[in-house]
């Protein structure tokens, strides 16, 4: 450890906070110390450790150690109860990390009412949304988040603090405070796979969320998909199709080119399911676009004996998007052929639509006129 870089506790797992601990003359066991301060009890700074003694608060300090916690820089707060949080790292770049209180209708596809007060209770299944990239490269042309480019990948640490910023914010502790992460943000998981991974076992590890209670979606990173499958510990999976042919996923989603849905769909078979495990396919429905009763009659071929469920989302519309917001009847018809078919599909809940916190719409849309939330 040179003295004078810095050192973000943030982001090291259990063997590399005892090998700095050690490096500093210290027992093994304040490790221990240092992984509960920072992932249950999200402190910010080293001083607010208690139960270090203050000489080793003080070199930590001067050996350039620091929390390394995201700053929360802006709320933005939805009509329907979601916070869109706009989240600083040390360099001044920012991600958008998302605050759902009763989930994003995907997971139980229930038609609950959105925002709908759960008797006794602030909330009963709220989800996080959390971004992997500061941009993204993948370039899907109906998404406000491509039109950044990619800036850069986050580190391990960047990814698990945006959790732990959120959780702290909203005085949640999992696992007594149920809650959901979905790696759905800014970014392409998949195309930051190493740091992705890691922040997953520190979530498990050391901030307490179930792997069953996270889901990773993918463009269709399709080598990645094959790595996913063969983790210990892993998120469930969900896979952006979006297109029922090539022709027409090339046109929405250019890596479409490089890993075609042949290719896509044979490493979706192969994937190694759990019990009671499906895949979650999204699909954008586009205006006239890929949403006709024929589009459909493709999807449930290409997901033909496969444990699959679908996920639709009705274009968000945003800036820059050269593409309309299907009506409601057509959404349902689509649902409809997919159901008829025997796969289970839910039209998703547009959450925080009035704030660009929905699908597609995060990017650091600060200029945007909304208010504050407290
Ligand atoms: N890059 C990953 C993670 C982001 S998930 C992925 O593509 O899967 C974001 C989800 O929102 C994707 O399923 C994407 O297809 C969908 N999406 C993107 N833009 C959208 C928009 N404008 N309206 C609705 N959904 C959109």
């Amino acid at each position: 450890m040179e003295n004078s870089s810095q050192i973000a506790l943030v982001g090291l797992d259990r063997s590399e906070t005892t090998a700095l601990v050690e490096r500093a003359g210290e027992a093994a066991y304040r490790a221990g110390q240092l992984l509960e301060a920072v992932y249950r009890q999200r402190v910010e700074a080293i001083e607010e450790i208690s139960t270090l003694p203050q000489a080793l608060r003080v070199k930590l300090a001067s050996d350039g150690v620091s929390v390394g916690m995201p700053r929360i820089e802006k709320r933005f707060l939805s009509q329907d109860g979601t916070v869109r949080y706009l989240i600083g790292f040390a360099d001044g770049q920012t991600v958008e990390t998302v605050w759902m209180p009763e989930g994003d209708g995907g997971e139980a596809g229930d038609g609950t009412e959105a925002g709908a007060a759960v008797e006794g209770r602030r909330w009963d299944r709220a989800t996080i949304c959390v971004s992997s990239q500061v941009g993204c490269a993948v370039d899907c042309q109906f998404c406000l988040t491509a039109l950044l480019g990619v800036k850069r990948n986050l580190t391990a640490g960047e990814i698990v603090g945006q959790v732990c910023a959120l959780l702290k914010d909203r005085n949640v502790v999992p696992p007594e405070d149920r809650v959901n992460l979905v790696f759905m943000g800014m970014g392409e998981p998949f195309l930051n796979y190493e740091n992705f991974m890691k922040a997953v076992r520190l979530l498990v590890e050391e901030v307490g969320v179930a792997e069953s209670r996270m889901t990773v979606s993918t463009a269709g990173i399709v080598p990645r998909i094959r790595d996913f499958g063969k983790e210990a510990i892993r998120p469930k999976l969900a896979i952006s199709l979006n297109a029922s042919n090539d022709e027409l996923r090339t046109r929405l989603m250019p890596l479409n080119r490089k890993w075609n849905l042949e290719m896509l769909m044979a490493a979706a078979r192969e994937f190694p399911l759990r019990n009671r495990e499906r895949i979650t396919f999204e699909y954008v429905l586009l205006n006239e676009v890929n949403d006709a009763p024929e589009h459909a009659k493709e999807v449930v071929e290409l997901l033909r004996g496969l444990r699959a469920k679908v996920n639709l989302i009705a274009l968000n519309p945003g800036p820059g998007i050269a593409f309309a917001t299907p009506a409601q009847d057509r959404v349902a018809e689509f649902q409809q052929v997919l159901v008829k078919a025997g796969i289970p599909a839910f039209v998703r809940r547009p959450r925080g639509r009035d704030i660009y916190a929905a699908c597609g719409q995060l990017k650091r849309t600060v200029e945007i006129a909304t208010s504050p939330a407290r």
